[in-house]
Order: C-alpha cells, then sequence, then structure tokens
C-alpha cells in the first residue's frame, strides 16, 4: 500500500500495535518514552493503537496525546478481518474504536488494518454502520516497512534496523510513511519474544537524527 501523498524529502513515522509499558532497564515497549522524544523533536507521530493494549494500559493513550501525537485505530486484537465473519469485523474495529475514544482519541480517527489485510468484504461491514464508518479517516497503509518486528524476534541489534531503515528510505526517494512498532498485540509465543526484545525507542532514537542531518522533514500522518 502507498499513500502516494506525500512530497519527496517528507517522512511520516508511525507506530502500530501498542500502546506498551516497560518497568526498569532493559528492552521492551516504551510508548511514552518513544511519545516524549518526538514530541521533544518537534515530530508529530501517528500511533496505531489495539483495544486490548489500551485496557493493559489505560493511562497511555492520554500520555502520548497530550505529546502531540495523534491516534489511530488498529483494531481491538489485532486480527486477520479478512478471515473473519461480517459481524466479527464490526466487532474488532468498533470494541477498539469505543476504547480510544473513552480513552481520549480524536474522531475522525485514521484506521490502519493488521497485516494491511483489507478487502471489500472489510469495507462493507464497518460501513454498514455509519456512525463507526464517520468516526474513522481513510485506510491508512506504509510506504516503508521498518521490518522492526522481525529484528526483534531475532534478536538483531537497532544499529542494523537504523541502517535497514534508512536504506529503504534512499531507495524511496526519501519519502514515504514508515512503520514501525511500539509494541507487539498477539499473544502468542513468538509475539511475546517480539515484545519482550523490542527497542524501537533505541532505533528511533538513532535513526532521527540522522534523517535530520541529511535534511529529511517529517510530517504529521496526511489526511486519508
Ligand atoms: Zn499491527
Amino acid at each position: 500500500m502507498s499513500t502516494g501523498l506525500m512530497p519527496v524529502g517528507m517522512i511520516c513515522l508511525t507506530f502500530d500495535d501498542g500502546p506498551g509499558a516497560t518497568h526498569g532497564p532493559g528492552p521492551g515497549p516504551r510508548t511514552v518514552a518513544l511519545a516524549e522524544y518526538l514530541g521533544a523533536q518537534g515530530i508529530v507521530g501517528t500511533f496505531f493503537m489495539c483495544g486490548s493494549q489500551v485496557e493493559r494500559h489505560p493511562d497511555l493513550p492520554a500520555a502520548v496525546l497530550s505529546l502531540g501525537h495523534r491516534i489511530g485505530n488498529h483494531t481491538h486484537r489485532h486480527s486477520h478481518l479478512p478471515s473473519l465473519d461480517a459481524q466479527e469485523i464490526h466487532e474488532e474495529v468498533l470494541t477498539s474504536f469505543d476504547t480510544l475514544v473513552r480513552a481520549g482519541a480524536a474522531t475522525p480517527m485514521p484506521f490502519r488494518p493488521p497485516y494491511g489485510a483489507w478487502d471489500e468484504r472489510c469495507a462493507a461491514a464497518v460501513n454498514a454502520d455509519a456512525e463507526l464508518a464517520a468516526g474513522h479517516d481513510g485506510v491508512y497503509g506504509w510506504d516503508i516497512d521498518g521490518g522492526d518486528w522481525q529484528f526483534w524476534e531475532e534478536g538483531v541489534s537497532d544499529a542494523r534496523l537504523v541502517a535497514d531503515t534508512y536504506a529503504q528510505l534512499a531507495r524511496s526517494a526519501g519519502a514515504g510513511v514508515v512503520l514501525m512498532h511500539d509494541s507487539t498485540a498477539r499473544a502468542d509465543e513468538p509475539s511475546a519474544i517480539m515484545r519482550r526484545n523490542n527497542r524501537t525507542l533505541e532505533a528511533i532514537t538513532r535513526l532521527v537524527p540522522v534523517l535530520q542531518r541529511e535534511g529529511f522533514v517529517f510530517s504529521a500522518l496526511p489526511a486519508g
């Protein structure tokens, strides 16, 4: 998927599958520290959150919003929507939407389906509820997949991740929506390993200064 809306040299940072928090030192999700870092740099990030994660960390959306960022809907349980029936698709989007609104997220909020998996049947299931459809803004994909989840699963360093993401940006003429993950939403064991090893905060604090030095400009997610 591509937004096709970004001028050359513009980068838009998006973070999926959070929010998350880690106590003490070491790797792990750190959504608020990430939001603080970006805020201090004057960068508006978009955090596509899962309702189930917000239920675990109900105070984090307000902290992210207070730092000037946007919150989007990434479904309740991070489901592969085309595999569900219409009622289940509606429930996955609605439950998360209601949870995010209760947590303070503004509407209409951007929507990104897990895995980028979306089809006409998914759209029909959401659009059948006019109020729910009106509460969302676009279906957002990404141009550059940081592949960070794979790095965390394989225990590869954040320095490698930064080099890889930078190379992808260079290949894309330096423009695009970048996908990374501030946590991992699913409960299975590979996902738990990725979550424990998450170093997206460390990767971003290395990557952003490099991009700033190279003259890249960060922008908020363009309207869908
Ligand atoms: Zn996701």
